[in-house]
């Protein structure tokens, strides 16, 4: 799971399938169905949110800067990427 701050917000993303959520429960049930099953659960996944959406038109532009976490074993092994 990766943490991404963004505009003082957190989204929580599965790393399995790259979904983002606003909570890290819903990253966490994604990420184990996605292990368990190699498919994506869509009652999960209508719950993820599109933070590219509240950027500008303009393709590949993000205006706001944002932080992703990487998190392994529930343990946040620091700044992944920075933007
Ligand atoms: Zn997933």
């Amino acid at each position: 799971m990766k943490i991404i701050e963004k505009e003082n917000r957190k989204y929580y993303q599965c790393e399995e399938c790259g979904h983002i959520y606003k909570t890290e429960e819903l990253a966490n049930k994604c990420e184990e169905w996605c292990k368990e099953h190699k498919s994506c659960n869509l009652e999960i996944v209508k719950e993820s949110v599109d933070i590219e959406n509240k950027t500008t038109g303009m393709s590949g532009l993000k205006l706001a800067p944002f932080k992703i976490h990487s998190i392994k074993n529930g343990q946040d092994q620091g700044i992944f990427m920075e933007i």
